[in-house]
């Protein structure tokens, strides 16, 4: 120890001035007034390199201790800029703002939506192959000479994501899952008369001429049918269930039909559509149709005049909805690798989270016909289906991508899936083309030598139509990894099907998505913003309207208001591939686009008129709808990975919290129950006041970084002062002094400098988190450097950035690195190990997909459904004792 600090003060004096005492006498002898300033020089450069000498000694102690030197990643973030000034704020986002265009985001859709890429095909390995190529493309990567193709579980595959942390240069690659679907063969649809013959037979597919070029190219390429499906044969008389709710089939039952060996007919609306299979197989029922109504469509039906697709507005009547029946509620992924990933040579279980029953979806065509045999005077005979598919393993491609921060081990997630029913210009190709835009933006700041704070990650999920598989996979893949790295998910999957812009998010993110959506210009109407578009409606109206369906469409909106706690974000249920983030993982998530209402054209959802055509004609226009929700989703992201504290307000969630628990209240006090839920309450409370107090502290840490900033600025000057005194003695003593006045060239670029790492309690090496904070310094450097360019002063003048930052420096990067952690434990709190009854792979007591709803949110799940559903005082109590628990636990986090 004791011959390091010799070393470093040795090291240190071929850096300092040669000390007075040392110099050849000189002619005249020097006089006495010299005599004290040559002595006050002398200490002061004694004191100066003995400080220096033991920073530099704790320096290199803490980078012996350190396993892999380059893991210190303080000293990759102040590599130099070479000759560029670091950019970071304002400066990064008016950048990035300018490049998302119109024209290019055509370009893109066309690229993606004009031919079928459904999971697992030809074509949507494509789609994969031109998303990696996007990535290389824009983030600078060298394709390498064998292609990154990894399959999951392998090395390669592996060591891709587990090495993000450690990248010091952009990354693509493509992982291959392998998870069980299927895929359709044959379908029928028939009417059998008395004497066992058919009657009628269906036209199960749908129609289309070349009006619509792709859509009549490709309209029988992907057959209209279920994904995840069951294969078989069912025959029975019909049973009209209405929207297939719990409470449709409750009503049915109430009136005494027997759904045993029936069909039951369907219509699409209100909840997932697995769910109306899963009512319908509960109840013995033998094979499920589901149809589009005319009546969902609002007001732009012929009866207001209005022609169908491809010529009109209107729903093509033999247009279908395809999509899967998995029982997203019981667990969404691969249906044979439940919790864990779906690898090649996985062991696979019996999937439980599919129907037992067969099931199709029809046209409004082919419905007319059924209802009609149901009808007054129908002779409601027998109805067959057939529904023949393959199901086996099949490979699917998620495409990633990262771009390395000075925080390495902090990472910003960002994901959209990829994969279409057919060609999905909507669903999910809008976003696909919103994310490309936002990838050009990041790629035009990476050229211009910008690097994120914190590590970015960009997914192109594959297989979100069968049941958000390829996220789930990679999710259950890399649970612990995400857990400890990823600090928040923004998803996007159709970012344009309509007019109105909604946003939902955990309420940690609700102010953040609102506040960055009304910083962003409206896509058409100026002087508004993103966020005014929350009330905007489709432009084709009419005098007739269903009543039910008008009343079910405010209601829901209505819904959706009262559950975003008056901001405007509401809570996230599911059906996209936030959900093993959030609702397995606990990871802070977002989601927005631009649905439609009841006046929007018909958006021909998972059909083959959710085209190009018809998203250039009919739904967005110009695509400034898609260049809009880039901008947006790319705001966020440099946000989010550029802030030294996260803007993450868990105060906000706490008292959401307890609004949740109201609800709960109301429905006990409606019920006969008795469930006290005070201590609960008590519990909240006080995790508000930790929340408050970590306001504060969020605040504090940040102050203190620019304090500690502050402070080297003016230690600098001082050394700048000595220096200069120095200089003149040694001027005095005839010798020359030497000044760091820089070539023209580089006056207002600055040389690097290098943080040490330092040493924790427990012996493990503390990586300093300093890279804003240089930055800041480098950007306010640069800012002072060009104004005295500007008027004509010496930027020589200015004082030499730092090379040692201060122990108090480190101090508050510490302070806001342990401030963030405690931001993103927040919504990690809310996990239950044992997850949630009878649904365990839902593992957060916050907010879950309704059991019974699919897309929609349920809040406090298991403890509101122990009500709802179960009406169970004992299994309430216990609930509420389980979210206490873990509302107590947090408070201690963030008190700790
Ligand atoms: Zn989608």
């Amino acid at each position: 120890m004791a011959a390091e600090k010799v070393l470093s003060i040795k090291q240190e004096a071929e850096v300092i001035p040669i000390p007075v005492a040392s110099l050849r006498p000189q002619r005249r002898a020097p006089s006495s007034w010299f005599k004290s300033v040559a002595r006050v020089a002398l200490l002061t450069l004694t004191i100066c390199a003995v400080h220096r000498s033991w920073n530099n000694y704790q320096a290199r102690k803490a980078l012996r201790s350190a396993k892999f030197a380059n893991e210190v990643w303080a000293l990759d973030a102040f590599a130099p800029s070479r000759g560029k000034t670091p950019m970071f704020g304002k400066e990064v986002e008016e950048i990035f703002l300018s490049v998302p265009n119109s024209a290019s985001a055509i370009a893109a859709s066309r690229q993606y939506a004009t031919k079928p890429h459904i999971a697992g095909s030809d074509g949507d390995f494509n789609t994969a192959r031109y998303f990696l190529e996007l990535l290389q493309h824009e983030f600078g990567i060298t394709s390498p000479s064998a292609d990154p193709v990894y399959s999951a579980g392998t090395h390669e595959s592996r060591n891709a994501t587990l090495s993000i942390t450690n990248l010091t240069a952009p990354n693509a690659w493509i992982d291959v899952y392998y998870p069980v679907m299927n895929t359709p063969l044959d379908r029928k649809l028939e009417i059998v008369g008395d004497d066992g013959h058919v009657v009628w037979s269906a036209n199960v597919e749908e129609v289309a001429d070349d009006t619509d070029p792709e859509a009549g190219q490709y309209a029988e390429a992907v057959p209209a049918f279920h994904g995840l499906s069951k294969n078989g044969t069912a025959s029975g008389q019909l049973v009209y269930a209405h929207y297939g709710r719990r409470e449709d089939y409750q009503a049915l039952v109430e009136k005494g039909v027997d759904l045993k060996g029936k069909i039951v007919l369907t219509r699409y609306g209100g909840i997932f559509r697995g769910l109306k299979v899963k009512g319908a197989e509960e109840l013995g029922a033998a094979g499920v149709l589901i149809y589009s109504d005319l009546r969902d469509d609002g007001t732009v039906t012929a009866a207001n005049g209005y022609e169908p697709y491809p010529h009109g507005p209107a729903r093509n009547p033999t247009s279908v909805q395809r999509g899967s029946v998995q029982y997203l509620s019981l667990y969404p992924g691969d249906p044979t690798t439940p919790g864990y990933p779906a690898y090649e040579n996985s062991t696979r279980t019996e999937g439980v989270n599919i129907p037992k029953i067969p099931s199709l979806p029809i046209s409004w065509a082919n419905a007319e016909k059924l209802l009609e045999e149901i009808g007054d005077g129908g002779k409601n005979r027998t109805v067959r289906l057939v529904n023949h598919v393959d199901d086996r393993v099949i490979p699917i491609w998620n495409t990633m991508g990262v771009i390395p921060g000075h925080i390495k081990d902090e990472v910003v997630l960002v994901g959209n899936h990829r994969d279409a029913w057919v060609m999905g210009a909507t669903d999910p190709s809008s976003g696909t083309a919103s994310a490309h835009e936002m990838i050009r933006g990041l790629g035009v700041l990476l050229r211009k030598g910008w690097k994120p704070l914190r590590t970015i990650v960009i997914a192109s999920w594959d297989a979100e139509e069968y049941g958000l598989i390829g996220s789930t996979e990679w999710g259950e893949d890399f649970a612990e990894w995400i857990q400890e790295h990823v600090v928040t998910y923004l998803n996007l999957d159709s970012s344009v099907g309509g007019s109105r812009y909604r946003a939902s998010a955990s309420p940690s993110l609700a102010h953040f998505s609102r506040q960055t959506a009304e910083e962003i210009p409206h896509p058409t109407i100026p002087d508004k913003t993103l966020w005014d578009a929350t009330k905007d409606a489709g432009p084709f109206f009419g005098e007739h309207a269903d009543q039910e369906v008008s009343a079910m469409f405010s209601e829901e909106e209505q819904a959706r208001a009262r559950a975003a706690g008056g901001l405007g974000v509401s809570p996230l249920g599911s059906g996209s591939d936030y959900t093993v983030f959030l609702q397995r993982l606990g990871v802070a998530s977002g989601n927005e686009g631009f649905g439609s209402t009841l006046s929007d054209a018909v958006y021909h959802y998972h059909s083959i008129y959710d085209s190009e055509r018809w998203q250039e004609l009919f739904c967005d226009p110009g695509f400034t709808k898609h260049v809009a929700i880039a901008k947006h989703l790319g705001l966020q992201t440099l946000r989010l990975a550029g802030s030294i504290i996260l803007p993450l307000n868990t105060t906000h969630y706490a008292y959401e919290l307890e609004s949740y628990l109201d609800s709960v209240e109301d429905l006990v006090s409606s019920s006969d129950l008795k469930v006290n839920l005070s201590p609960l309450r008590m519990s909240i409370r006080a995790l508000e006041k930790a929340s408050l107090e970590l306001d504060f502290e969020k605040h504090r840490a940040e102050h203190a970084l620019e304090r500690a900033i502050k402070k080297l600025k003016k230690k600098h000057a001082i050394r700048r002062k000595i220096r200069k005194a120095i200089c003149k003695v040694r001027k005095h003593l005839g010798k020359p002094c030497k000044h760091h006045k820089k070539p023209d060239e580089e006056v207002c670029s600055f040389e690097p400098v290098a943080a040490p790492a330092i040493v924790g309690k427990n012996g493990r090496i503390v990586k300093p988190r300093l890279g804003r904070a240089i930055g800041m310094m480098r950007e306010k450097q640069a800012e002072a450097c060009r104004e005295m360019l500007h008027r004509n002063r010496d930027p020589a003048e200015m004082p030499i950035l730092l090379v040692h930052p201060s122990r108090q420096l480190l101090r508050a990067v510490k302070r806001v690195r342990a401030a963030n952690k405690k931001l993103v434990a927040f919504e990690r709190g809310l996990i239950s190990e044992d997850g949630i009854k009878d649904r365990e792979w839902y593992k957060h007591l916050g907010v879950a997909p309704g059991k019974w709803l699919g897309y929609g949110a349920t809040t406090l799940p298991a403890l509101t459904e122990s009500i709802t559903i179960e009406n169970n005082a004992t299994m309430a109590k216990y609930e509420a004792i389980r979210v206490k628990e873990l509302v107590d636990g947090l408070t201690q986090t963030l008190l700790a």
